[in-house]
């Protein structure tokens, strides 16, 4: 832990990605005191807005489909703010753009370059720049924030002074190799994971905000069950968030905590009710929650 409190920036394609890889680390970082500044690049009021899109499947052509996008534009900041502030993270900055089309361009570097400039982050988490080929959002993000901390670095295009930052985090790096095609380019690899098991409620209930997406409700239980807790199945705790740094880590001495030690101490039995903790179904269902019943239809299956 660094010997003074650091500020850290988090660059998301969407609104939920400024939290949703990422929260339940950005929450103990808050509880300690350090700062988060969330910058979402897009608005996700076209690709992300999937109430939206229910919508013009059912109605096709009928409906002003555009009046529809820019009042989605408020709808779904208002969402991350609110699942933001259930983490304890208000400084909420969006660079606005349309979000179905995004490539790495210079404006876009440019634009992340200065807002890293005028924030002075110690340290960055963004997407991994290869998450489905760099050919999607996610990973045209990754890449353009790659691009930008040397944009930060230099003399720039304008006034602002200068910021170097040499501690760089991508997200899930494994959703990168569980990628089909040419997704798997082979370079995920989990640097470490963050134990987050005493804030996965908070995380729950973040992603209870995102309803435009059907966030709210089971989904957001079963989503931490499956994705927190896959990743906590991996480090052998209850549910984890997993990292990849960008740059080495330069220490004094070879790092090592105290959990890795409490490990090499434990009995099999401690280790498996640690692995064995369900916790997201017990978080509370939101008030208005309404959910149908699923059940299989196998018939669906026949060829
Ligand atoms: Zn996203």
């Amino acid at each position: 832990m660094a010997s003074r409190p650091v500020h850290l920036m988090i660059v998301g394609a969407h609104p939920a990605d400024v939290f949703d890889q990422a929260g339940g680390t950005l929450a103990h970082h808050i509880e300690q005191g350090d700062r988060v500044t969330a910058l979402i690049v897009s608005t996700g009021s076209r690709s992300h807005d999937w109430q939206n899109i229910d919508e013009k499947i059912r109605r096709g052509g009928d409906l002003d489909y555009e009046q529809m996008v820019a009042a989605s534009r408020e709808k779904k900041l208002a969402e991350v703010q609110r699942g933001c502030a259930i983490l304890g993270i208000t400084d909420i900055r969006t660079l606005d753009h349309d979000d179905d089309m995004e490539m790495l361009t210079q404006e876009l570097v440019i634009e992340i370059g200065e807002q890293i400039r005028e924030v002075k982050p110690d340290i960055l988490i963004t997407h991994h720049p290869h998450e489905d080929g760099g050919y999607k959002l996610h990973g045209s993000v990754g890449q353009a924030v790659l691009y930008a901390y040397r944009y930060a670095d230099g003399a720039g295009r304008t006034k602002t002074r200068p910021h170097r930052v040499r501690s760089i985090y991508l997200m899930n790096p494994l959703v990168v190799d569980h990628g089909a095609g040419l997704g798997s380019l082979g370079t995920g690899r989990v640097d470490l994971f963050v134990d987050i098991t005493d804030v996965i409620d908070k995380k729950i209930r973040a992603m209870d905000c995102i309803a435009s997406q059907y966030y709210g409700g089971p989904y957001s239980r079963k989503r931490a069950e499956v994705e927190d807790g896959g990743m906590g199945y991996h480090a052998e705790v209850p549910y984890a968030e997993a990292f990849q740094r960008f740059f080495p880590w330069v220490c004094y001495t070879l790092p090592i905590s105290d959990f890795e030690l409490h490990k090499m101490e434990e009995t099999s039995e401690e280790t498996m009710v640690r692995r064995s903790c369900l916790l997201a179904h017990q978080v509370p269902l939101p008030p208005d929650s309404e959910w149908p019943e699923y059940s299989i239809d196998k018939d669906l299956y026949n060829y």
